[in-house]
C-alpha cells in the first residue's frame, strides 16, 4: 500500500508544476469523427481544463485497432487487403481535411501517406513470410494510436491549442510479452518525467503502446490506452486522470435493462473492480491501477456531455446515500456441479478440481460450496461449460466409477447478478432485501456467493430472469419510495372501465404523495388485447380496444385478438418485476387461470366471484399457492364490493380471534327490495321498480334466485375456514317455483303478482311484532344458509337503507355486541375503488 501523500513528496522536486495538472485520455469514439474531435478541443479549452492539461492520451480512431488486426491476420494468410487499407487511410485523411487546410493539410496528408506506406510494407512482409509473429502483430497494431495522436496534435495546434505529438513507445518500458506487455513502472515514470521536463508544451500521446528493452514495439493489451493514461498520471503525480468516453460514467445498472439506472458520482477502486467485472464495460479497472496506487483519482467522463460530471473513482470516495453502489450482471453462464458423499471431509478435493480446470485454461467466474462439503459448484463461461465438465469427469474418473461422486452436472442458460457496495460491509438486511426482491418476483436462485469482504453478493439465476431481477433489486435499493406495479387488466366493462378512470384521475396524487406508479402493460376486453411494456395510456385504451384501431404515436404497442392463453403467455414473457393481474370479468374461464398465474409468481386481484365460489379444491389450490409462496391473491371486492369484509375477517383470524357467526345481507338487489317492502307497494310492484332503477339483472329472477348472495356467503364461509361446496349452502327460495317456470320476464311478473298476497301476509305477520323481513345469509357452526327472516326492532338489519349490504360478525372478542360493517355493497365506483385498493396493496406489500 502506498502512503497517500507520497507521490506528492516524491514529485515535488521534479515536477512541481505538474502536480496541479491533469491527464486526459480520449477513447476511440472520442477521436473517431470530426464532431467528436471538435468536442475534444472544446474540452481542452474550457474553463475547467484550459492551462491544466499536461498530457492527452488517445486511442486509435474507433474501430481502427480491429481493422488492423484483421489486416494483419489476412496478410498472414498471404493476402494484403489493399482496398481495406485504402479505406483506412481515407478515413484518417477525411478527419485531417475536416480541420486542416493549406500547408498544414499537405504536411499531414504526407505524414498519413508515409505511415500507410510503412504499414503496407509491413503487411507485405507478413504476407511473404505468411507468418504473423506476436512482435509484428504488435507493430501493426501500433499504427492506430500513432496515426490518431499525430493527427490530433496537428489538429489541436491548428485550432489554437498548441500541442505536440508524443510517440510514447520510448517512454513506456515494458517486458517482451507481446500482445499484453507488462509495463515497468519506475523506469517508465522516470523516462516520462525527464521527457516532460524538456517538453513543456501540451503532449498528445499515443495510448496502448510501449517498447521493450530491445526497443521493439509492444502493446499493453486491448483497451490498453487507459493504462497508458494511468502510467502518465502516476509518473507526473497528476491531480487526476480523466478518462473521456461516450457514456456518462459508471451507472447503477445496465441502462439497456434497467431504465431507471443512473450515474454513480463516486465510488472506490474496489467497488469499481466489482462492478465492472461483469457489467459496466466503461472501464477495465486493472488498467488504471498505476494511478490509484499513487492515490490519483480517476474520473470517467462523457466527451459528448461534459457537464455530466462523470464518475470519480478514488479510495476516499464518499460513501453515498444508498446501502449499495450498483448492480451488475453477466448474461450467460454455465454452472457445473460436482457432488457426492465421497467428497465429504476429503482434503485436496477442491485443489484437484481447480487444478484440473486451470490446466485447461478455464477461468472460473464463481464458486460455491456449502459447509456440508457435499457439493461444489463452479460457474464458467458458456463456451467452457462442456470442457469443464469433461475435465472434471476425467480428473475424478476413479471416484465417479466407484460411485463416491456423481458425474458432473451441467446447467446452462444461467446468469449472475451481483450487488456491489462498500456500505454493505457490516450493514445488516442487505442480502435479505436482495433475496426478498428475487423471491417475491418468483425468481429462482440457483447458487449464491458472497466474499467475506462483504462488498459483493452474487446470485446465479436463470438467464431469462436477468432484466426482472435487476429491475426488482434496483427498485428496492435505489428507488425506495417509488414503487411500480406493472398491471395486466382483463375486462373493461362497468368495473374495469371505472377502474381505468380511477387510475387516470388518481395517477398524480399516487405518484406525488404515495410514490406509487401503476404501469398499465396489458389490457383486454372480450375480443381484443393490447400490450405495451412501456405503459399504456389508461384513458385511450377503451377506444382503441373497441375500435381495433391503434392511433399513431403508440410505438411499442401491440393490438391482437384476445385469446386467454396468449394473454397469459404475453404477461409471463414480459417477465416484469412486481406484476399484477386483475380480472374484472365475471367469467369462469378467466377465474380458471388464476392458478397458473399465481404459479408464475404473479399476484391476482379480482372482483370475480367465480374462483372462490367454484370447487373447494380449486379454492384451496389458489389460496394455498398464495399463502405458501407469498404471492398476493386479493379478492376483497368479491363480497360487498369495496366494503372491508375479507380483510377484516383475515385480521381477526390473524390476531387470534375466532368467528362464531356471520349474519349478512349480501345482495344489493334483495336489500333494496326488502328495505322498501313496507306495505306501500305490492311486492311485485317493488321488483318492477328495482328493475326500472337498474338494481336488478335484466331478468330479476337472476337476483331473486339468491344465487349471487349464496356465492358470497360461500366465500365468507370458506374465509372462516369452513370446507364447503356450493351445493351445501342452503338457500331458502324467495319465489314460488311457478315464477321460475314462467317463460320470459313479463310472464314472470304475471306469476309474481299471483304471489303478492302471500308476501303481504308474511310482511303483516312480522309487522304485528314490530319486525321487518330481511333476506339474510347466516354462517355458523360449519354451515351456511340463506333465509327470509323477520328481524326484531333493535337488530342492525333494521337500519338498512337503499341497497346497502351489511355484515354482522360475532366473534369470541365481539361477543356481547357484534362488529357491524355496513354500506353500499354494489356499484361500479365502490367496486372499482376496492379493486384499486387491492392493487395498491400489492405495491405496498411487495416492493
Ligand atoms: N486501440 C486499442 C484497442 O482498441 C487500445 C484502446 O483503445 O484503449 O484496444
Ligand atoms: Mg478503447
Amino acid at each position: 500500500m502506498i502512503f497517500y501523500g507520497m507521490p506528492v513528496f516524491e514529485n515535488i522536486a521534479v515536477f512541481q508544476g505538474d502536480l496541479f495538472m491533469v491527464v486526459l485520455k480520449f477513447g476511440g469514439t472520442s477521436v473517431g469523427s470530426p464532431e467528436a474531435i471538435r468536442k475534444l478541443i472544446g474540452i481542452l479549452g474550457d474553463s475547467e481544463h484550459a492551462g491544466k492539461v499536461r498530457v492527452v492520451v488517445v486511442s486509435a480512431l474507433s474501430g481502427v485497432t480491429d481493422s488492423l488486426i484483421g489486416l494483419a491476420r489476412q496478410a498472414a494468410e498471404g493476402e494484403v487487403a489493399r482496398a481495406a487499407l485504402k479505406t483506412l487511410e481515407e478515413r484518417h485523411r477525411k478527419i485531417s481535411h475536416a480541420f486542416l487546410a493549406g500547408t498544414e493539410r499537405q504536411e499531414t496528408d504526407a505524414a498519413i501517406k508515409a505511415s500507410f506506406a510503412e504499414l503496407s510494407r509491413t503487411l507485405d512482409g507478413i504476407g511473404i513470410l505468411r507468418e504473423l509473429s506476436p512482435r509484428s502483430f504488435d507493430y501493426v497494431m501500433s499504427f492506430g494510436e500513432r496515426l490518431s495522436a499525430a493527427l490530433l496534435a496537428h489538429i489541436c495546434t491548428a485550432q489554437g491549442v498548441q500541442a505536440e505529438y508524443l510517440d510514447a513507445r520510448p517512454l513506456v518500458l515494458t517486458d517482451g510479452n507481446y500482445g499484453s506487455a507488462r509495463y515497468q513502472g519506475d523506469e517508465s515514470y522516470s523516462r516520462i518525467r525527464s521527457y516532460l521536463k524538456k517538453h513543456p508544451a501540451l503532449q498528445i500521446a499515443t495510448g496502448f503502446i510501449g517498447s521493450n528493452a530491445e526497443g521493439h514495439t509492444t502493446t499493453l493489451g486491448r483497451g490498453g490506452s487507459d493504462l497508458s493514461a494511468a502510467i502518465f498520471g502516476a509518473a507526473m503525480g497528476a491531480k487526476c486522470v480523466e478518462i473521456w468516453t461516450d457514456v456518462d460514467g459508471i451507472l447503477t445498472a445496465d441502462p439497456k435493462l434497467v431504465k431507471t439506472a443512473f450515474k454513480i458520482d463516486s465510488l472506490s477502486y474496489n467497488e469499481a473492480m466489482e462492478l465492472s467485472h461483469f457489467g459496466a464495460k466503461v472501464l477495465h479497472p486493472p488498467t488504471v491501477r498505476p494511478a490509484l496506487e499513487k492515490g490519483i483519482p480517476i474520473v470517467i467522463r462523457n466527451t459528448f456531455n461534459p457537464p455530466g460530471g462523470g464518475t470519480r473513482i478514488a479510495d476516499d470516495a464518499d460513501p453515498g446515500n444508498y446501502p449499495i453502489r450498483g448492480i451488475s450482471s453477466m448474461g450467460n453462464v454455465t454452472l457445473v456441479r460436482v457432488q457426492g458423499s465421497g467428497m465429504v471431509g476429503m482434503t485436496g478435493f477442491s485443489a484437484r478440481l481447480f487444478g484440473a480446470l486451470a490446466r485447461k485454461g478455464i477461468s472460473i467466474i464463481l464458486i460455491t460450496q456449502a459447509s456440508s462439503e457435499y457439493s461444489i459448484c463452479v460457474v464458467v463461461a458458456p463456451q467452457d461449460g462442456p470442457l469443464a465438465a469433461a475435465v472434471i469427469g476425467e480428473e475424478f474418473e476413479r471416484e465417479i466409477a466407484s460411485g463416491a461422486i456423481e458425474a458432473p452436472a451441467v446447467m446452462e442458460d444461467l446468469a449472475i447478478i451481483a450487488v456491489v457496495g462498500s456500505n454493505m460491509e457490516h450493514t445488516t438486511g442487505i442480502s435479505g432485501k436482495v433475496f426478498h426482491a428475487l423471491g417475491r418476483n418468483g425468481i429462482n436462485v440457483v447458487a449464491i456467493a458472497q466474499g467475506s469482504s462483504e462488498i459483493n453478493i452474487s446470485a446465479v439465476i436463470g438467464a431469462q430472469d436477468v432484466a426482472k431481477a435487476l429491475n426488482a433489486i434496483h427498485e428496492a435499493f435505489f428507488l425506495a419510495g417509488v414503487r411500480t406495479v406493472n398491471l395486466f387488466l382483463i375486462g373493461i366493462g362497468n368495473i374495469g372501465g371505472t377502474l381505468l378512470d380511477q387510475i387516470t384521475s388518481h395517477k398524480e396524487t399516487l405518484a406525488d404523495q404515495y410514490k406509487i406508479r401503476i404501469n398499465l402493460v396489458g389490457v383486454a376486453n372480450s375480443s381484443r388485447m393490447i400490450f405495451n411494456p412501456a405503459g399504456l395510456e389508461p384513458k385511450k385504451i377503451r377506444g382503441v380496444l373497441s375500435s381495433g384501431d391503434i392511433k399513431q404515436g403508440s410505438a411499442g404497442t401491440e393490438l391482437l385478438p384476445l385469446t386467454l392463453p396468449e394473454f397469459i403467455r404475453k404477461m409471463k414473457s414480459f417477465n416484469l418485476p412486481t406484476t399484477a393481474f386483475c380480472d374484472c370479468t365475471a367469467n369462469p374461464d378467466v377465474a380458471a387461470v388464476y392458478a397458473e398465474i399465481l404459479q408464475a409468481a404473479i399476484p391476482v386481484v379480482t372482483p370475480n366471484k367465480r374462483a372462490n365460489s367454484g370447487s373447494l379444491d380449486y379454492y384451496k389450490t389458489i389460496t394455498g399457492y398464495s399463502r405458501d409462496r407469498g404471492i398476493p391473491y386479493l379478492y376483497e371486492t368479491t363480497v360487498c364490493a369495496g366494503l372491508p369484509v375479507i380483510s377484516v375477517l383475515r385480521d381477526l383470524a390473524l390476531s387470534g380471534d375466532k368467528v362464531r357467526r356471520i349474519e349478512a345481507v349480501l345482495s344489493g338487489t334483495l336489500s333494496f327490495i326488502f328495505n322498501n317492502f313496507d306495505g306501500s307497494k305490492t311486492f311485485s310492484a317493488l321488483v318492477r321498480e328495482a328493475k326500472a332503477k337498474g338494481y336488478t339483472e335484466p331478468d330479476p329472477r337472476d337476483d331473486l334466485n339468491a344465487m349471487d348472495a349464496a356465492r358470497k356467503a360461500l366465500i365468507l364461509a370458506r374465509e372462516c375456514g369452513m370446507s364447503l361446496e356450493f351445493p351445501a349452502v342452503a338457500i331458502e327460495p324467495i319465489l314460488p317455483p311457478s315464477c321460475f317456470k314462467a317463460n320470459g320476464v313479463e310472464a314472470f311478473f304475471t306469476e309474481l303478482e299471483k304471489a303478492d298476497a302471500d308476501f303481504e301476509k308474511r310482511r303483516l305477520e312480522a309487522a304485528k311484532e314490530g319486525k321487518v323481513l330481511r333476506y339474510v345469509s347466516i354462517i355458523e357452526e360449519g354451515s351456511a344458509r340463506l333465509s327470509l327472516r323477520a328481524e326484531s326492532p333493535g337488530s342492525p338489519f333494521l337500519s338498512l337503507v337503499d341497497s346497502d349490504n351489511i355484515v354482522v360478525i360475532t366473534t369470541d372478542r365481539y361477543s356481547k355486541l357484534p362488529m357491524v360493517i355496513k354500506g353500499p355493497g354494489a356499484g361500479a365506483q365502490v367496486t372499482a375503488g376496492g379493486v384499486f385498493a387491492d392493487i395498491l396493496r400489492i405495491a405496498r406489500t411487495l416492493v
